[in-house]
């Protein structure tokens, strides 16, 4: 009996459950990708296992067309298998994530290279001295990429003295001067050295311990980080360095090109599809070792895994919000586990999850010795407007400042001032917000966008009333103070061209959204503002502690990082809440102690796990209806409280509904969740619904 390749098509129709069997060519094996006959058509499909022998009769065992040249390390497939399962997705499209860039090709070149044969007295004479200036640079210099001398290459190899190839060439250079720069690392402080200690410890193990690394920020994790790197490279092991969004902070990537060189790769979604296709070979072959990206690195093709560094651990962009709902974090540890590497997560401000379930390492003191910038928390319930009279003059005083407001537009809603009719999106249930320099309303949820009304459409009225203050206002009211102001949130193109000009102004503002609190090093601010603390403790959500304490943190982090220091002013209407004051207290341990304390008493997680499921259709009575049949097909779970079903606000023209589980055995409600929705979803009376099942939703 030939063996049988067990083939996952890489499609997305949930329906669709491989593997399917074909007859395995020679040299295929777990992680071959092949071309194979599918229905109709041709897919792409990933060999998952071997077998001895088919339940299909022999004659119905298709062969595959093809066998593509690349294929997948065996760990990421049993790794997207695990996905799979662990987020009720499905194995294939589990199996996309993990599999390289499709449809990109090497790009291939004409590469030259002398041959040995002899080209004395007679055959040299016969060149030309062009022809002889070229075949001496390839004696020296040995193989070289062809260019506008490809002709005379040409007659070069057609007298046997040179050799052309077609061999690939790369598209995509890590860094601009590979090895120029090659920095000398700087000597360790103490503390830097017994965490280094501590994670050079859990390397040499076969089974090493996950870590946290708790440093407030400009505490040298990074070097750490390097570091740790380095040891694992000298013991032959891979690297993979994920970090929040490679655009708003590059200087972490060429912080490792410049310390190792070529052998850094980075993947990431701004690379065109061959630039990435050539980073991912180059990681596949072992040309390149270490790689750093966003959180689709997690699944970089590294054999010999020793490390990943999960840097700005608590950064909320770690969680993917496409199927499958993965959580890098999650898929980290898992791919650590799988390979026998050193998990080491990084963070100043590291969620409870993590302080609960890691050996925590710390750096409690900035390199430079500098203390922490002193926060001021300014109570802002007796006063009126954006900014209070003191931050306007601190703004005035400081040649550089950056403020955080955490929301984006003109102003967050515009009624009608005399019926009171407030523009709502028409897809979703949520009101508009005016961008004043596009002339438009824009829904944040959906994208929809529409002109600003010259008149109410419900009264004819032409008074219309804005609302509330976003980053555009902000930014237009922060002209005043009379320097150079600049903008950064979603709706800015280019953020890091944005972020220079900042960094080479000698006087201006930097305002915008969370995204001005991200790892930035800009050692002449000496002033940092949050505008309305409150923005995120508003939201229903038990995050919603852990996400104001970790927004102020990292903002305080941005300030004072150079020799003049700084302060920091944090505007709010709640000034007693737990989170700001433990924040403006740079109280990280007392903050987190308390926060996994209470979440102990709600059992939220760490202490349980939450799965969401949401059903969603254009008619609302279908929702109800299939979110019923979904509550009963729970039934009920072995110490998980359900809650729901529950009405979420319409979304992209599609009325939705949801359950929770709280569950204490994570994978028994994991199972239960994707069984019931099976179950639910199989009933073709309901084709209008959608279920979406988010494990650990965030
Ligand atoms: P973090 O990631 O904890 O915010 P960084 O790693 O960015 O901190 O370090 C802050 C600054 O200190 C950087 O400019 C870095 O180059 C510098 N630095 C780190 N470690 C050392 C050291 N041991 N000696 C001197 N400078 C250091
Ligand atoms: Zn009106
Ligand atoms: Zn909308």
């Amino acid at each position: 009996m030939p063996p049988v390749a067990k083939v996952e098509p890489i499609t997305t129709a949930r329906a669709l459950r491989g593997p399917f069997d074909y007859l395995c060519p020679e040299g295929v094996g777990v992680g071959s990708v092949l071309i194979v006959p599918f229905g109709h058509r041709d897919v792409v499909g990933v060999v998952v296992s071997i077998a001895d022998r088919s339940e299909l009769p022999d004659d119905r065992l298709a062969s595959p067309r093809r066998v593509l040249d690349h294929d997948l390390p065996p760990e990421l497939v049993e790794l997207a298998g695990w996905i799979a399962a662990e987020y009720c997705s499905t194995p294939a499209r589990a199996l996309a994530l993990v599999s390289p860039p499709p449809g990109a090709r090497a790009k291939l070149a004409w590469w030259a290279s002398a041959t040995g044969a002899p080209a004395d007295d007679a055959p040299r004479r016969a060149l030309s001295a062009r022809q002889r200036t070229l075949l001496d640079g390839l004696r020296d210099g040995g193989r070289r990429q062809a260019g506008a001398d490809l002709p005379a290459l040409r007659r070069l190899a057609d007298r046997g003295l040179v050799e052309l190839r077609r061999r690939p060439v790369r598209r995509y250079v890590t860094h601009d001067a590979v090895g120029a720069r090659r920095a000398q690392p700087p000597p360790l402080t103490g503390d830097q050295t017994q965490a280094l200690t501590a994670i050079e410890a859990q390397l040499a193990r076969d089974k090493p311990h996950a870590l946290l690394l708790h440093g407030v920020t400009g505490s040298g994790k990074t070097e750490v980080y390097l570091r740790a790197a380095a040891t694992a490279l000298d013991r032959s092991r891979g690297v993979i360095i994920l970090v929040p969004e490679i655009g708003l902070t590059p200087q972490i990537v060429s912080r490792f090109a410049d310390r190792f060189g070529d052998t850094v790769a980075v993947l990431h979604s701004r690379l065109s599809a061959g630039e990435r296709h050539d980073e991912w070979t180059r990681l596949r072959s072992g040309q390149a070792r270490v790689c750093v990206g966003p959180r689709s690195a997690i699944f970089a093709p590294i054999e010999r895994l020793g490390l990943i560094v999960l840097d700005e651990e608590h950064d909320a962009s770690y969680k993917h919000e496409g199927d499958p709902r993965y959580d890098a974090r999650q898929v980290a540890q898992r791919r650590a586990d799988q390979a026998g590497a050193l998990l080491l997560a990084g963070s100043a401000t590291p969620r409870p999850e993590s302080v609960h379930a890691l050996r925590r390492v710390r750096l409690p003191a900035r390199v430079d010795g500098q203390a922490l910038p002193p926060v001021r928390i300014v109570d802002m319930r007796e006063t009126a407007g954006a900014l209070h009279p003191d931050t306007s003059h601190a703004l005035v005083d400081a040649a550089k400042s950056i403020v955080l407001l955490n929301r984006r537009g003109w102003s967050n809603f515009v009624d009608c001032r005399s019926c009171g009719h407030v523009w709502m999106c028409s897809q979703c249930d949520v009101a508009l917000v005016l961008h004043r320099s596009q002339d438009r309303l824009a829904c944040h949820h959906c994208g929809h966008r529409e002109r600003m009304p010259a008149r109410c459409a419900q009264c004819g009225s032409m008074s219309v009333s804005r609302h509330g203050a976003g980053t555009e206002r902000l930014a237009h009211d922060l002209q005043q103070i009379g320097h150079e102001v600049f903008r950064l949130d979603a709706d800015v193109a280019d953020a890091g061209a944005l972020l220079r000009r900042f960094e080479a102004a000698r006087r201006g503002i930097l305002v915008g959204t969370q995204m001005v609190a991200k790892g930035h090093d800009f050692p002449d601010v000496t002033l940092a503002v949050v505008v309305d603390a409150d923005g995120t403790l508003r939201f229903p959500d038990f995050r919603a502690e852990e996400r104001t304490f970790a927004l102020v943190t990292q903002l305080a982090g941005r300030a004072g990082r150079g020799p003049a220091g700084g302060r920091v002013l944090v505007q709010t209407l709640s000034p007693g809440a737990p989170s700001i004051v433990a924040a403006a207290g740079h109280d990280a341990d007392g903050f987190l102690r308390a926060e996994l304390a209470r979440r102990e008493a709600l059992r939220y997680p760490p202490f349980s796990s939450l799965i969401r499921i949401v059903c969603s259709a254009p008619e609302a009575a279908a929702v109800r209806a299939a979110a019923q049949a979904l509550r009963a097909a729970l039934g009920e779970i072995d110490g998980a409280q359900i809650l729901g079903p529950a009405p979420l606000f319409r979304l992209r023209g599609r009325e939705r509904t949801q359950l929770v589980i709280k569950a204490g055995d994570r994978a028994a409600a994991v199972r239960a969740a994707g069984a019931a929705v099976d179950e639910v979803a199989a009933d073709r009376t309901r084709r209008d619904v959608a279920y979406s099942v988010d494990v650990d939703p965030q």
